[in-house]
């Protein structure tokens, strides 16, 4: 369960009011029972119960049963598309250990607008889900001109796109440390995308292979891809 506040042996957790009215009106958890509580700093510990109501309650931190478990340095673009697949696209990101997940807006992408609430809280959901600790922070959404204008350089960049560069070949002799994925919207990138992107010393474009996937498919693929030639 995810609480937002601190975790210490000893520490007493009070519990927001639906969190309450889920572990002891829905669940019926009783006084004395153990869970599982993370906050994203502090790794995972088990609380007991101390103290049961309808709409509220709260726990006491007993033992740290994991660390803080930081995930790769990578951050995951990607150019929102329809609501429930860019809701789709975040779960997946967050569950496959994203660092931070950052919606851009290029020339073909259709949604000018996110809800980075709704966003964030799929992230936290998906963590939770995965039995992580650390919970990717989900940005605004960036125009993409601004974002390589502002790019630290040190980061390398996975662009997917069409092109017959393979994984292996693109990322082979790349070093390890900071990276970032971006995956594109249904159109695909414009040409002057793809030509700024591809005078960025950083920038790698890379293949997931023949087929033209679906950008939520694309999404899972690419970490997926990244993880076996960079991750640890
Ligand atoms: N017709 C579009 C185009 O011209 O690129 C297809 C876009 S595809 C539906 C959405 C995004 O998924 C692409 O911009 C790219 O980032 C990623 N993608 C899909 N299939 C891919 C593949 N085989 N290799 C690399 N990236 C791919």
């Amino acid at each position: 369960l995810f609480v937002d506040c601190p975790l210490a042996e000893g520490l007493d957790v009070p519990l927001a009011k639906e969190q309450a009215h889920y572990l002891f009106g829905v669940m019926r958890l009783d006084v004395g029972t153990v869970i599982s509580l993370f906050n994203g700093k502090d790794g995972e510990w088990d609380a007991e119960v101390v103290q049961a109501g309808k709409k509220s309650g709260s726990l006491r931190c007993v033992v740290q049963t994991k660390p803080l478990q930081m995930p790769p340095d990578l951050w995951f673009y990607f150019a929102p598309i329809k609501k429930d697949r860019t809701d789709f696209i975040v779960e997946k990101a967050a569950e496959m250990g994203a660092a931070k997940i950052i919606p851009v807006q290029t020339e073909f992408t259709n949604s000018a607008r996110i809800n980075q609430e709704r966003l964030q809280a799929h992230a936290l959901e998906a963590a939770e889900q995965c039995g992580g600790t650390f919970v990717p922070e989900v940005m605004e959404l960036q125009k993409l001109p601004k974002v390589l204008d502002h790019w630290d350089a040190s980061r390398q960049l996975m662009f997917c796109d069409e092109t017959l560069v393979g994984a292996k070949e693109a990322l082979g002799n790349v070093p390890r440390g900071p990276w970032a994925i971006l995956i594109g919207p249904e159109g695909g990138f414009s040409e002057s995308e793809r030509e700024r992107l591809k005078r960025q010393p950083y920038a790698h474009s890379v293949s997931l292979g023949p087929r033209i996937l679906r950008a939520d498919t694309a999404a899972v693929a690419a970490v997926t891809v990244w993880q076996q030639h960079l991750g640890d």
